[in-house]
């Protein structure tokens, strides 16, 4: 903290001090004792390991019981028979009750998961009922999309049974770069204040290309209930939003350092970038789909009961082919994501040059919190994580100067 008021101290003196100033300050920063990667608690390391468990049994459930049961035993006989009274009504009752018991069989392990966690955060569970219900009413939004989705790759499989894998792609791809744009105006925040922290963040940001109206200010209640910092929409849409609470509860640094690492994600457009690299993939994923789904009905027809997937009776194998490529397709994606995030912590770096402060807020979020594990095991990193752990971000922030002195 002490180097960061000798930065603001020497701020409105001639630039060649200031120059000089921050190059030894810069230097200190780098031979300053580096932040030490927290201890998580014993708590926190035995729920990480419980809620991959967790995490990975309900995916083999979800991808192996549940198309896997709809398949053997309701195809051929109830399914089939109902087939005559409209095959785009039977579709929709098979894929709500698909959808519904996805999420239902998830329950259990869930409901242990939750426990465990309430535990560490000394907080009660919800009764048995309450609980089911209100898992029920947040899975209700995601069921509801899919089913739809469903829906809708059932009527292109119908009207263009060659072709629809392309049309599914172009509707997703289309929803998706609306929902992008629009988003930012969905998010409740407003413009920079004028508190001196935040005039001088603005003019930091002008320095780099950034327009003061692009940085907003979001409503957090509590501090908690959203990100540090994101960014949001697309294109001309695109906003950074700080929490409200970063100026209040935190060191400048730390929201300049946030700033300096979203600004990344801003001047690159990375939500176009993740918009066009998911429009490639739900083309390569639903052309597999086609693919794979027709290579298993002409391998086994007779055990299936259906011999096309523009029968309702295919949506289980549908459904189960899109979850193996999908599981099989997270780790690249995940490993594609961490790049993205390690590049705008060093973009942060290289503004701010202040690799100590990064350290010490990504340090703070585990001593913070009673769950976090900074080193956290590599299924989770292969498999859940976004970004770089906690661990990684200390020592590569720690040692961005040093390394920079060494090339
Ligand atoms: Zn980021």
């Amino acid at each position: 903290m002490r180097l960061i008021s000798v930065v603001r101290g020497v701020s409105l003196r001639p630039r060649a001090i200031i120059v000089a100033a921050l190059i030894v300050i810069s230097a200190l920063s780098v031979s300053a004792d580096p932040i030490a990667i927290p201890t998580p608690t014993e708590q926190a390391v035995q729920y990480h390991n419980f809620s991959n468990l967790v995490w990975g049994i309900n995916q083999i459930l979800a991808l192996l019981l549940l198309p896997l049961s709809m398949l053997v035993l309701g195809t051929r006989t109830r399914i089939a028979a109902k087939l005559r009274s409209g095959k785009y009504f039977t579709f929709v009752i098979l894929a709500i009750i698909l959808f519904t018991l996805n999420r239902l069989v998830q329950l259990p392990l869930d409901r242990l998961r939750t426990s465990s966690l309430n535990q560490i955060r000394n907080e009660i569970d919800l009764p048995i009922l309450q609980w089911i219900s209100s898992q029920f009413m947040q899975a209700l939004p995601a069921i509801v999309v899919s089913v739809s989705a469903a829906l809708l790759a059932y009527w292109l499989i119908n009207r263009s049974p060659v072709k629809w894998w392309i049309w599914a792609s172009g509707v997703f791809s289309g929803l998706l770069l609306v929902f992008l744009v629009v988003e930012p105006f969905t998010i409740s925040h407003k413009p920079l204040g004028q508190s001196p922290a935040e005039v001088r963040l603005s003019e930091f940001a002008a320095k780099i290309g950034i327009p003061t109206t692009a940085i907003v200010s979001e409503d957090c209640e509590p501090f908690s209930s959203c990100e540090i910092a994101h960014v949001s929409g697309l294109g001309p849409t695109r906003l950074i939003l700080l929490n409200k609470g970063l100026f209040d509860a935190y060191p400048e640094s730390w929201a300049r350092q946030s700033f300096a690492h979203e600004s990344k994600h801003y001047l690159n457009d990375d939500n176009l970038v993740g918009w066009i690299v998911l429009t490639v993939i739900s083309l390569v994923f639903l052309f597999l789909v086609d693919r794979l789904s027709r290579v298993t009905i002409r391998r086994f027809p007779e055990r299936l009961g259906f011999t096309s997937i523009a029968q309702p009776a295919a949506l289980p194998l549908l459904v189960l082919v899109l979850n193996v490529i999908y599981l099989t397709a997270l780790p690249p994606i995940n490993i594609f994501r961490q790049h993205v995030e390690f590049a705008a912590d060093r973009h942060g770096l290289e503004l701010t040059s202040q690799n100590h402060v990064l350290a010490e807020m990504v340090s703070s979020w585990t001593t913070e919190s009673k769950y976090r594990v900074p080193g956290p095991s590599r299924f989770f990193m292969i498999f859940r994580s976004s970004h770089p752990s906690d661990a990684e971000r200390i020592t590569y922030a720690n040692e961005f100067g040093l390394k920079d002195k060494k090339e």
